[in-house]
């Protein structure tokens, strides 16, 4: 390669800083890594670390996913190159719980996912994504509440929080007694009358269509039943919180994510009935997620959520999962080796 002189002392002078938190690597050439960063100042950038496969360099630990820090990178001509690295913060603790890494990880995932739309944003999410990796490693409250809260605080800044308040609909507000399913295509919602009114029209259209409802339902079918259902094809049991009496945990496990994943990928409308308890969870995880957003501390949270049900919790973050998927157009892995764990 051929290198003109003033090019060169050009290229070393191209140098920036980065405050960044590493959300995904991945192996280049014999001992590099490419790391995928977050970065306060810039949003979602690539970047190379040296010799970072290499076991006991500097940079190996440092290029670890989840570690915070601060960097000198050097321009390159297609990906920059991190000449200097000094740790920020590596959240020790994190990693010695597999269920707080495992979240934290899928909050990486997310970033990864949806950090090119987060640019704009990119102080206020660095500093979100902080402080939530910190909450997952020290904070004595529950993981998936504090999931919870941190994919409301995602979702707000995407511009796609779903609405909880009214029906997406007919824009009546919401109630215990009207409450019905939750419509990931139209971000929310729906009030019993509402949906019947769906479900009517799609019932019609299938019997058009197809000339009427016959045989047993496929695999596919069942599985949309379970987990949440199209209206484009017809119901046949209503569903509650995806919960179906007569099949055991793995088997709702593994039909949920058959569902979600062809939900996804199909971009079909799907609907999740939803009981007042999991609303009300929502709702709660919501107004958690602006306060800490606010700079409120955790202790004022703890005493609200004595008592609160672990299983409408688990129900809530199935939807807001589902309903994060079905924006992305495809399934996040990293929570999935949770599910698998007996409990
Ligand atoms: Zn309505």
């Amino acid at each position: 390669m051929i290198q003109h002189p003033f090019l060169q002392s050009y290229i070393s002078l191209a140098t920036f800083s980065l405050t960044a938190v590493n959300v995904g690597t991945f192996p280049l050439g014999e001992s590099d890594r490419i790391v995928t960063l977050f970065a306060r100042e810039r949003g979602l950038h690539r970047a190379v670390a040296k010799g970072a496969r290499k076991p006991g360099t500097k940079l190996s630990g440092k290029s670890e996913p989840l570690n915070i820090n601060r960097m000198l990178l050097a321009k390159g001509r297609s990906l920059d190159i991190i000449t200097q690295c000094e740790s920020v913060e590596t959240f020790g603790s994190l990693r010695k719980d597999l269920q707080r890494l495992s979240y934290a990880l899928y909050y990486a995932e997310l970033t990864t996912t949806f950090g090119q739309g987060l640019s704009e944003d990119a102080a206020r999410y660095f500093d979100r994504l902080s402080l939530s990796i910190g909450l997952m490693a020290e904070s004595p409250r529950e993981p998936a509440l504090l999931c919870l809260e941190f994919e409301f605080a995602l979702l707000e800044m995407l511009g796609i929080r779903p609405e909880l308040d009214v029906c997406v609909a007919c824009r009546e507000p919401l109630t215990e007694q009207n409450l019905s399913s939750f419509n990931h295509d139209l971000g929310g919602f729906l009030c019993r009358p509402c949906y019947h009114l769906m479900r009517r029209r799609a019932s019609e259209n299938h019997h058009h269509d197809h000339g009427g409802e016959s045989g047993t339902p496929s695999v596919a079918e069942s599985a949309a039943i379970f987990d949440g259902h199209t209206f484009d094809k017809p119901v046949r049991r209503p569903v509650v919180e995806g919960v179906e009496p007569g099949y055991d945990r793995d088997t709702q496990l593994a039909v949920g994510n058959i569902a979600r994943r062809r939900e996804a990928i199909d971009g079909q409308r799907a609907n999740v009935f939803v009981t007042p308890m999991v609303w009300k969870r929502l709702i709660l995880s919501r107004t958690a997620s602006e306060l800490l957003n606010n700079g409120l501390t955790e202790e004022s949270l703890l005493d609200s959520e004595r008592g609160v049900q672990g299983k409408a919790t688990q129900a809530a973050r199935r939807i807001m999962q589902g309903y994060i998927e079905y924006k992305a157009g495809r399934r996040m892995r990293s929570l999935d080796l949770l599910a698998n764990l007996p409990s």
